[in-house]
């Protein structure tokens, strides 16, 4: 008898015969001798459609009544659950995040879990119940519920089979796996059998929303082994485990990332401290800066330009003006721009993959504004309207159709 977590996400639980096939799926995996500790996120586009009723109220809502309102989210699901479970005979109960003990810290919106306490889920566990959990959730040191951010209810998976040291965690969702692409947006995308936790790291950083970066990074923390796979298809999805035992693989994906935004100030004065001063600037306000890009002085100026999230663009933008004499004039914001990256161990030790990529853009007409390199990704900021066709061309270049 093993314990197993299983999570679905909200596609899989969407309507009611979806919550029916989730029951089928967890009661036959309780019915063959294990328990079960299940997560579920809300249902479809449920959180979509709340965050847009809390826009009809409020241009900027509290964090800690989104937090109250998204919340409602799950909790739908994990009782639908419960019940449905209970229609075929399985005994079960559905527990919110404070009640299956997710301790989180206060930043409401992106709370980081602090430690979930397990006694009320060993306790249900050990009664032979099915436990349904609301993922994305947990609660503060104030009482008050938290969301730990978009996709979160992959990490809250993670963090119960790491407090419970389960023998198997798995992510049903509606792909049968973690592909070399998004199989919905590039057709000869293919299933991985494996991925390394550095990859999939990258890949799920890098836009890959299969999986929540955060669960991934937790997974590789207290080493539990992923598998991500369908919750419509009966077969093997991907194993998301330590690179030891894998292939290395020359790129094991492409991915692309339309949450960014290019902000370019022209005329700094180059002179040493100045992208000292604009960075820390941009890091008091705590805004994540990723790819930066500065040009050789000229006349004693020069160019630096760099990406944040498209929520923090204006924020960042706004925040620039007056730092040493720079004018509202000199910072452009460019909000059409989306980053594609290739992800790979094998590149670190073979030469040539950059080049490979950059041919196959080229060969598009496709001009690269930025470049960042790390061992195991390269990843060139583009214009949007370009990047799914960039996606597509890279990814044929690296794979076979
Ligand atoms: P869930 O609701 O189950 O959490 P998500 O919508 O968050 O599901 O993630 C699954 C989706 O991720 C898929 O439908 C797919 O379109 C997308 N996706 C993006 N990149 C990849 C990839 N490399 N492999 C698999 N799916 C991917
Ligand atoms: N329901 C939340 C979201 O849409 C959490 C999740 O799906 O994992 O972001
Ligand atoms: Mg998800």
């Amino acid at each position: 008898m093993a314990l197993i977590v299983q999570k679905f996400g909200g596609s899989s639980v969407a309507n009611a015969d979806k919550v029916r096939n989730v029951a089928r799926i967890v009661g036959d995996t309780y019915k063959a001798g294990n328990d079960v500790v299940v997560v579920v996120s809300a249902q479809g586009d449920t959180t979509d459609d709340l965050i847009a009723k809390a826009g009809e109220i409020s241009a900027k809502p509290s964090k800690r009544e989104m937090d109250m309102l998204l919340t409602s989210g799950e909790q739908i699901s994990v009782a639908l659950l419960a019940m449905a479970l209970g229609e075929l005979g399985y005994p079960a109960v559905s527990l919110l995040g404070w009640q299956a003990g997710f301790q989180t810290d206060s930043k409401y919106g992106a709370a980081r879990i602090k430690s979930v306490e397990t006694a009320r889920l060993q306790m249900e566990v050990a009664r032979r119940n099915i436990v349904v959990v609301a993922g994305f959730q947990g609660i503060c040191k104030y009482d008050d519920m938290t969301t730990l951010g978009r996709g979160g209810s992959d990490t809250s998976a993670v963090a119960i089979a790491a407090a419970l040291r389960a023998d198997r965690c798995q992510i049903f969702t509606d792909v049968e796996g973690v592909f070399t692409a998004d199989p919905r947006k590039v057709k000869s995308a293919y299933k991985l059998d494996e991925i390394s936790y550095d990859e999939m790291l990258e890949l799920a950083t890098l836009g890959a929303q299969v999986l929540n970066n955060r669960s991934v990074e937790m997974a590789k923390k207290y080493n539990v082994e992923l598998e991500v796979l369908s919750s419509y298809t009966n077969k093997p999805g991907t194993i998301v485990k330590e690179d030891t035992a894998l292939e290395k693989m020359l790129v094991r994906g492409v991915t692309k990332d339309s949450d960014c935004a290019r902000i370019s100030v022209t005329e700094v004065p180059d002179v040493p401290g100045e992208a000292f001063k604009i960075f820390s600037k941009l890091a008091s306000k705590r805004i994540n800066v990723d790819i930066i890009l500065q040009s050789v002085g000229r006349a004693g100026t020069k160019d630096i330009s760099f990406t944040v999230s498209r929520a923090n663009a204006a924020e960042a933008a706004q925040l620039l003006v007056g730092v040493d004499g720079i004018k509202p004039e000199n910072i452009v914001i460019d909000t059409t721009v989306a980053k594609v990256s290739v992800v790979g161990a094998g590149m670190e030790t073979h030469p040539g993959t950059a080049s490979k990529m950059f041919e196959a853009l080229y060969n598009q007409g496709i001009n690269i504004q930025m470049i960042a390199t790390s061992e195991i990704k390269i990843s060139v900021l583009i214009n949007e309207s370009e990047a799914d066709r960039a996606v597509q061309a890279v990814h044929s270049a690296f794979f076979a159709e």
